[in-house]
């Protein structure tokens, strides 16, 4: 805006100048229209005076203008006429300007017409009007100077002003020539030489005025000038001055006027009107020349002005509308950048840049570039992280480079950020095999087989496919692992796996439950016949020998099958089935392969029944049925009772009496077990403060079994305490026994418990000794008081393997310091033979069966008796 602002005041300045010669050229215009008047009437005047001045001289020489224009063939009323009109014309056309009024002058006509006036009060009087116009001529000449000061018109004015001279220098020229050659009576000589001497410097000033108007040029006038030398009228009067000023007069006082003289001076003064009518008409062409010069210059500042007018305006206008193009193309593009920014910003990535981006100043088209660049960066960016976050690692968007510098600092970002999501992704992976993949084999593991048979459950509901669960457990897997140690025994179960795997029909499915345990499902099984052959296929599989470094395994296995003939069926339950008849399989020995059955069915069904039932009896405070029996352990040599063994039954109402064997391991599947264990401690240690009456019984320990689920639970130390603390009895009357099979499946836990339990004061038996594996070494690790010798050894005492058993743990237990009890002593002569080996402990049919606390009351004091009086105990048969 700033250089238009500087054209326009420029424009402005030259527009005020221009306005201002304008306005000077018209005023000069004008002045020099009014001037002319003023000279036409004062030439008018002057010529008028002069007139008057020729009727004073002839008055003078006696004569009247009538006369006189008689005498010398010449009337100059004629001119006069003249005058007079051009002087009514100036003053008409000056108006109230002018320095004559018209009356006054039309009045003074009429005085010099008709005598009234005499001749001298009018050449006075013209003379006046001469030197008032004069006056005005000098002033106005002046002013139009001032007015013409800034136009070129000033040589016109100068001509002009020249011309005005030449007026006042020709005019009085022929009263000067008439005294010269017509002097008044009264003239001297000297007036006479006065007046040659006036005519002579005005004549010369004449000259010099035609000289330099021509010297001044104004084309019009200088024509004009020579039309005036030109004149042969005007030319006559001027030879008949030069003659008479050079001593040659046309004619010379006193001399008489003959005919040619006279003509001669009518031509000269004939000449000297014309020469005035010519002078006077170049007042007017000089003041033309004056006025034309100034309506041509006032036209050309007027055009000027107007042009600069119209041109600083068309110049702001254009400004403007190039300022306001400019703030166009500035704010469009500005303008539309912040659309897009906003659009951008409420998350339309996709926004299209408008094409503006490329049009204004280089700032915003750079900015425009800048953001556009940006966003091209974040759409890129969100394509990435939109293909990072559906981990689509191979999307060709990813391998696209970012542009621009920004672009390169985001990739590294991107780079980083697709690299923890892989890392993560990988890690997502990694867990979610593990959480359906078993970490040992790498074959899926429980939950994804339980997964796995719901989805073929529902396949088979549309199907009507049979589906086959297999459970696998293998056999004697445990003493591969204590024979070999676990590395081994995992080395197998990989193994075993492996082959699951590779012998499998395609769309069959293998998992491992845990521990030893397999589980094949398999869909589409035809019938029974052929889940059984599966069932020794894998079996099959599995016998034959493992090699594991040098060692050649042979293990085998136990199937479970259940099938769902029967329709829909739930995966878990399912799997119990198949479970249950594996258990079956393995524990009744008649085959490897079991399918769950009626009998099975009806087993589950009757475990569900016993687990509710005594349940419900162990929250009654009388028992609901639970009762104790208790079974005697005599001392092999005195035969004196050393204590009693508690035994449970159950007098289920409606079922009559059911042995432990019936509901002991139901209890034991769940934690039933825990609270039956705790039901029978209480009872057995109460019992022993009834009998503190019974004299007989007075100090009789009570042994109680105790599952191995409930010592490796790590409750057992805390729940005698209890029991001790509530009945208060002597911690050496309590003992517990566990069977050997528990003790060995934790040996370490177990024996830390059991640790535990004997700094209570507790004594601890291994029972079922024999039945499992317990290397003798281990056995003078285990915290242990005594061992009770299983019932099936005492049975086959006859046998080699029976009697060399007992025979041995009987010297290592002595050796040990620790009791040795016969279970099952049935016979006198496994009694005998039992006495013989030096076992410390008798128990069994032969000495008493599991008696009610009642009959163990009378049992011990009868026997009290006996035993006080015959100390040696045989036939003890008598007793049961
Ligand atoms: P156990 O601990 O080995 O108990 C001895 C079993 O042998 C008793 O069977 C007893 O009646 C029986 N018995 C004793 N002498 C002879 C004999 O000369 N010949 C024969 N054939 N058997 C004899 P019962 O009472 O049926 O108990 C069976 C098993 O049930 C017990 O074996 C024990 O493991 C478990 N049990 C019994 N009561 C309890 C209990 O209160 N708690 C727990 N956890 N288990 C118990
Ligand atoms: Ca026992
Ligand atoms: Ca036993």
């Amino acid at each position: 805006m700033l250089p238009v602002t500087a054209m326009c005041l420029l424009a402005g300045s030259v527009v005020m100048t221009r306005r201002t010669a304008a306005a000077q050229a018209t005023a000069v215009d004008q002045g020099v229209g009014t001037l002319n008047e003023l000279v036409t009437l004062r030439d008018s005047m002057l010529v008028q005076q002069t007139a008057s001045a020729f009727d004073v001289r002839f008055l003078e020489l006696g004569a009247n203008r009538a006369i006189a224009s008689e005498f010398l063939g010449f009337d100059w009323s004629a001119p006069i006429v003249v005058e007079r009109e051009s002087a009514t014309t100036a003053i008409a056309a000056l108006g109230a300007d002018s320095p004559i009024a018209e009356d006054v002058l039309q009045a003074l006509y009429a005085g010099i017409d008709s005598g009234a006036i005499d001749p001298r009060v009018a050449t006075e009087r013209f003379g006046g009007y001469v030197i008032a116009i004069g006056d005005r001529v000098t002033s106005g000449l002046d002013q139009l100077e001032v007015d013409a000061s800034q136009t070129p018109l000033v040589i016109e004015l100068e001509s002009l002003r020249e011309v005005i001279r030449l007026v006042d220098l020709a005019a009085p020229q022929a009263i000067d020539l008439s005294q010269i050659w017509f002097p008044s009576p009264g003239d001297t000589p000297q007036t006479t030489a006065a007046a040659m001497a006036q005519l002579s410097a005005r004549r010369a000033d004449f000259t010099a005025s035609i000289v330099r108007l021509r010297e001044l040029g104004v084309p019009s006038v200088v024509e004009h000038v020579g039309r005036l030398e030109a004149d042969p009228k005007v030319q006559l009067f001027e030879l008949s001055a030069t003659d008479t000023l050079r001593g040659d007069p046309l004619f010379a006082p006193g001399e008489v006027l003959d005919e040619p003289r006279t003509a001669a001076v009518a031509a000269t003064f004939d000449g000297y009107f014309v020469r005035s009518e010519i002078v006077e008409a170049l007042v007017t062409t000089a003041t033309q020349a004056v006025r034309v010069e100034a309506t041509l210059l006032a036209g050309t500042e007027r055009d000027g002005f107007l042009l600069w007018t119209f041109g600083a305006g068309a110049l702001a206008l254009a400004s403007i509308g190039v300022a306001l193009w400019l703030a166009r193309s500035i704010s469009k593009p500005l303008k539309d950048l912040a659309g897009y920014a906003h659009a951008v910003n409420e998350g339309e990535l996709d926004a299209t840049a408008s094409p503006s981006r490329h049009q204004g100043p280089r700032e915003t088209r750079m900015a425009f570039g800048v953001f556009t660049e940006m966003v091209a960066n974040l759409q890129l960016l969100d394509a990435k992280a939109n293909a990072l976050a559906h981990c689509d690692f191979d999307d060709p968007v990813l391998r696209v480079p970012l542009p621009g510098r920004l672009g390169r600092s985001l990739e590294s970002s991107v780079a980083l950020l697709s690299g923890s999501i892989v890392e993560r992704d990988q890690l997502q992976t990694h867990l979610a095999h593990e959480a359906t993949h078993d970490s040992l084999t790498g074959i899926n593991n429980r939950a994804a087989a339980i997964t796995v048979i719901e989805a073929a459950m529902h396949r088979a509901a549309r199907t009507a496919a049979t589906i086959g669960v297999l459970f696998v457990d293998l056999n004697d897997f445990k003493a591969v692992n204590d024979s070999h140690g676990h590395e081994v025994g995992d080395e197998v179960l990989r193994q075993v796996a492996a082959r699951l795997l590779a012998d499998l029909r395609s769309g069959d499915f293998v998992a491992r439950l845990g521990g030893d345990e397999f589980i094949v499902v398999a869909e589409g099984i035809a019938d029974v016949a052929d889940a059984t052959y599966l069932a020794r296929r894998i079996i099959d599989t599995i016998s034959e020998p493992i090699e594991v470094g040098t060692l050649h395994i042979s293990i085998g296995a136990a199937v479970g099958v259940a099938l769902t003939l029967d329709g829909p069926e739930e995966p878990l339950r399912l799997l119990a089935r198949a479970d249950a008849a594996m258990y079956r399989a393995k524990y009744h020995k008649q085959s490897a392969i079991e399918i769950f059955d009626a009998d099975l069915q009806q087993q589950m069904l009757e475990r569900v029944d016993i687990e509710t039932a005594l349940t419900a009896a162990l929250q009654d405070p009388t028992g609901g049925g639970l009762q104790l029996h208790y079974q005697p352990v005599l001392d092999a040599t005195s035969s004196g009772l050393v204590g009693v063994e508690a035994l449970i039954r159950w007098d289920r109402p409606g079922d009559g009496m059911l042995q432990p064997d019936s509901f002991i391991p139901i209890a034991e599947a769940t934690s039933l077990i825990i609270d039956l264990d705790c039901w029978v401690l209480r009872e057995a240690t109460r019992q022993l403060i009834s009998w503190s009456t019974v004299e007989a019984l007075a100090d009789v320990p009570v042994a109680v079994n105790i599952s191995g689920r409930h010592l490796l639970s790590r409750q057992l130390p805390d729940h005698i305490r209890a029991v001790l603390a509530e009945t208060g009895i002597d911690p050496g009357r309590l003992s517990i026994e566990i069977t050997e099979t528990v003790l060995l499946e934790d040996l370490a836990a177990a024996a830390a418990e059991l640790d535990i339990v004997r700094a209570l004061g507790v004594s601890v038996a291994i029972d079922d000794f024999g039945t499992g594996y317990t290397s003798l070494a281990h056995l003078q690790q285990l915290p242990i008081d005594t061992i009770k010798i299983d019932r099936s050894f005492i049975s086959q005492l006859n046998v080699r393997r029976g009697s060399s058993l007992v025979r041995m743990v009987t010297d290592l237990g002595h050796a040990i310091d620790i009791n040795i009890v016969a279970e099952g002593v049935e016979t006198d002569e496994e009694m005998r033979a039992l006495q013989t080996m030096g076992a410390d402990h008798l128990q069994g049919f032969l000495l008493s069966r599991p008696l009610t606390a009642g009959a163990l009351s009378t049992w011990a004091q009868g026997r009290a008796v006996v035993a006080a009086s015959a100390p040696v105990v045989t036939g003890l048969r008598l007793l049961k």
